[in-house]
């Protein structure tokens, strides 16, 4: 995207926001709408929201759910995902979908958890309010059932719960086809949203990021931003197009790795990586029979998405996953791969505040756009607030003494 010369950096900033993923463009627009002067540094527009070369699949992010009402207003949403035409394939071979009437042998399994997924949704949708006010952190922290979810590990849960038959046939293929991890290496708070799509309608879609960068395209600057360094009045944001930077306030919005070398983080989740192939072809039986295949934490293979375009996405650990045992005729027609995808494993939570205005945004503690974005906004809240507090205290210290 063009930047203005008057925007591009040169002058000491007020803001500068580092990475135009969703968490930075969330952060940003919220600063547009507030007047604060801000730029955006980043690598590229849109982060791990990123189209196949020919406009028609997704790449990275590939569904939203109806709950995200923050980013729904810039995603045009495409087909609903039929929960009927998911197929979980297990370890021993077989396939189940929802209302498999093997399932049924295990129906009280599948009420008690139902009945956590119930309980487990109204206490996320509670903390999603709280999260641009008090920040991330804070909101899943002032929820005790919240944060032992956190830190408490699937396999845990479903030992914890008895859920143990429901864990091999629907919640592992569920966290291994879409947070790419395994129950024994995710937690309970993560396998549960990965299972909120049983219940919440949730739909592959476009996103409009025309429409959320709508009036500042041109204070986003394409730049690899390689250091950060503190000073007396603000921030250098060393970059390696436009060198040293001056910023008074510094967001930092990019992926939990590259935040931990800018911030110098001690720790941060395990990362998982993974490759997504967009493929012309004919799939095989029976992968064939269902709209999406999710796949054992024993297999390479994460998960393969016919879209609604009928092209088709597959979702490896590999590089070159053997497609013959998917398909009868194959074709690759893009690669991406996505290392690191997330970082997922662990209980490592970060703080939105890493420093006297020097704030943290993104996907680091819970992976999804819905909740990155409203880190951006706290981000966001937090950068204005800290602003008004220094033009208060100026009023004051100009302001003439009583008497
Ligand atoms: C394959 C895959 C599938 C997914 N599927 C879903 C899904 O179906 N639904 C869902 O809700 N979520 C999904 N996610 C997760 C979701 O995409 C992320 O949680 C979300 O996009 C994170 O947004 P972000 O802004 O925090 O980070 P990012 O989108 O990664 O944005 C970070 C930005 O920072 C920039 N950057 C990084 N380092 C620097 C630097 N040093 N200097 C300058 N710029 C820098 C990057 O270029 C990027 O623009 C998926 C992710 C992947 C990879």
């Amino acid at each position: 995207m063009p930047a203005n010369r008057e925007n591009l950096p040169g002058s000491a900033q007020d803001t500068i926001i580092v990475g135009a993923g969703i968490a930075g463009l969330a952060c940003a627009q919220r600063l547009h709408d507030s007047g604060h002067p801000f730029i955006v540094i980043s690598d590229d527009v849109g982060g791990r929201i990123r189209r196949s070369p020919d406009g028609g699949t997704n790449l990275g992010a590939y569904y939203v759910r109806s709950d995200y009402t923050h980013f729904n207003r810039y995603a045009q949403l495409g087909r609903r995902l039929d929960r009927l035409a998911i197929k979980r394939h297990s370890e021993a071979g077989g396939t189940y979908i929802l209302r498999s009437p093997r399932l049924l042998l295990h129906a009280p399994q599948v009420v008690r958890f139902l009945r956590l997924l119930s309980d487990f949704r109204r206490r996320y949708n509670q903390f999603k309010t709280r999260t641009p006010v008090i920040g991330q952190a804070a909101a899943i922290r002032s929820d005790p059932k919240l944060s032992q979810l956190y830190r408490q590990r699937a396999s845990e849960f479903v030992d914890e719960h008895r859920l143990g038959d429901l864990a091999n046939q629907l919640l592992e293929p569920g966290i291994h086809g879409t947070a790419f991890t395994t129950l024994k290496e995710t937690s309970a708070l993560t396998m549960l949203l990965a299972a909120l799509p049983i219940v919440v309608p949730t739909y592959e879609f476009t996103a409009r990021l025309d429409l959320l960068v709508a009036g500042f395209e041109d204070r986003i600057i394409p730049d690899h931003v390689t250091a950060i360094s503190s000073r007396r009045d603000g921030y250098i944001v060393h970059s390696q197009v436009h060198g040293q930077l001056l910023s008074r306030r510094v967001v930092i919005a990019t992926p939990a790795d590259s935040a931990a070398r800018l911030l110098g983080l001690p720790s941060i989740k395990k990362p998982v990586d993974a490759h997504m192939f967009l493929v012309e072809g004919t799939l095989r039986h029976p992968f064939s029979q269902a709209d999406v295949n999710l796949f054992p934490a024993t297999d390479d293979t994460f998960a393969i998405a016919t879209q609604a375009n009928g092209a088709i996405l597959v979702c490896s650990k590999l590089r070159d996953p053997d497609l013959n045992r998917y398909f009868s005729r194959w074709r690759v027609v893009a690669h991406h791969y996505w290392d690191p995808a997330f970082h997922i494993t662990g209980d490592d939570l970060l703080e939105c505040e890493q420093g006297p205005n020097l704030f943290l945004a993104g996907d680091h503690n819970i992976v999804g756009l819905e909740d990155a974005y409203l880190t951006g906004l706290h981000a966001a809240s937090r950068v204005i607030e800290s602003a008004r507090n220094e033009s208060d205290e100026h009023g004051r210290s100009l302001a003439p003494a009583d008497g």
